[in-house]
């Protein structure tokens, strides 16, 4: 216990990241649902910074208090344990809605309540936005494109998802939580912003979330064999959490209230993954290939165009670059653990 103490005493002594000092003309106040989880505190560490006040909303399903303690006491920040498909009364100027379990495996652990909060909770925060004008921004996916036919997928894109598969509480979810945005924006004249987000990875991402990035670089720290799902020539296309974030803000301050593809656009089959990590990490894992999971997507890659001409941007992050940041990060996740054993 007093080992404990001291490594609690030892946190709470850490002073406070440096936050700007905004006046109240230019200080905004944003809600961040999810704001625990892994992009949603990337997200807030960022807006914290540029000095603004910011309240998360989240029901720790998937994030950890641990994501936020930087910013726990201080007087620009505020942690509310709800649940997102409750109506939430708070008075803000955005939100940022990314409450949702993004991993298949935590997503399709209980699909109905991830279709309440993709649907219920997402009508709540437009009820919210409606009430108080503030903007709204979703955070929506790349899997409403579903299996693609269309390669790479631009926004014009309306998908191919089989709404009765283990994916679709997720897929239809997030078309729905999209549907519901353009409604609200026509009925209610609520301003909305549609992020569609692809692969992501960075620090504090679920050890165990079972994603291929977090799986196979675990994997490699642990010279255990790294698992390919079929044959391994369906492809993904990675984002370091950074470009992300800067997506997202660059969104939110736009004038542009139609979907944007946020990823980068460098693809790799996830066999030529499993050759990236291991080169990346080392060791003596070996590459195995188990069953193919059902309605995998086969091809994804973002078309960015609308990103670039819209909100001039575009990852600055290189696919090893990140990567390397990421592996650093499990890591020390896994000395961690290893101590506490
Ligand atoms: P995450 O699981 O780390 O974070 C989600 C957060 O939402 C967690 O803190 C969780 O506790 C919270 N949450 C879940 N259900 C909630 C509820 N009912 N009420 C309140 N809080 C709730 O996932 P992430 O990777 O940070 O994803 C954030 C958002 O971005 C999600 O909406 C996800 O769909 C979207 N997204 C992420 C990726 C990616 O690659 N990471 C890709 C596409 C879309
Ligand atoms: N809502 C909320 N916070 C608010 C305003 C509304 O959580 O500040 C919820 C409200 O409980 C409702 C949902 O948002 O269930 C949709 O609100 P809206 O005003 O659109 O619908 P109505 O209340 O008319 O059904
Ligand atoms: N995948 C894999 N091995 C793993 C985890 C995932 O081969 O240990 C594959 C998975 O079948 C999919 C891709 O990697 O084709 C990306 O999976 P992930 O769950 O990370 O995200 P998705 O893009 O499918 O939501």
């Amino acid at each position: 216990l007093e080992n404990k103490m001291q490594g609690f005493e030892e946190r709470i002594k850490k002073p406070y990241p440096n936050v700007k000092y905004l006046n109240y003309r230019t200080k905004k106040r944003i809600l961040v649902t999810g704001g625990a989880g892994f992009v949603g505190s990337h997200l807030v560490d960022k807006l914290m910074k540029a000095g603004h006040d910011i309240t998360v909303v989240d029901n720790f399903f998937t994030g950890v208090k641990a994501n936020v303690e930087q910013w726990i006491g201080h007087a620009n920040f505020e942690l509310i344990h709800q649940d997102i498909v409750n109506p939430l009364f708070v008075e803000v100027d955005e939100i940022y809605h990314l409450a949702s379990p993004a991993s298949p495996p935590h997503y399709m652990f209980n699909p109905v309540k991830t279709i309440k909060t993709n649907t219920i909770g997402t009508i709540n925060m437009l009820g919210l936005a409606k009430r108080v004008g503030a903007k709204v921004l979703i955070a929506s996916t790349s899997e409403v494109y579903g299996d693609p036919e269309v390669h790479p997928q631009p926004e014009t894109y309306w998908g191919h998802v089989n709404p009765i598969g283990p994916r679709a509480c997720y897929d239809e979810g997030k078309r729905v939580s999209e549907t519901l945005s353009y409604a609200y924006a026509k009925h209610e004249k609520v301003s909305v912003r549609v992020a569609r987000i692809f692969n992501t990875h960075g620090p504090r991402m679920h050890m165990n979330d079972g994603r291929v990035v977090s799986n196979f670089i675990v994997q490699a720290l642990r010279n255990e064999p790294i698992t390919v799902y079929g044959r391994g020539n369906q492809t993904r296309s990675f984002q370091y959490v950074s470009d992300l974030v800067d997506g997202l803000i660059a969104l939110m301050d736009s004038n542009y209230t139609q979907p944007v593809n946020l990823g980068n656009p460098t693809e790799h089959t996830i066999n030529e993954f499993a050759a990236i990590i291991k080169g990346l990490v080392g060791g003596k894992s070996t590459v195995i290939t188990s069953s193919a999971v059902e309605d995998d997507p086969q091809r994804r890659k973002p078309d960015i165009t609308r990103a670039m001409t819209y909100l001039n941007w575009k990852p600055k992050v290189g696919l090893k670059e990140g990567l390397k940041m990421t592996i650093n990060y499990f890591k020390q996740e896994l000395r961690k653990s290893q101590k506490t054993a």
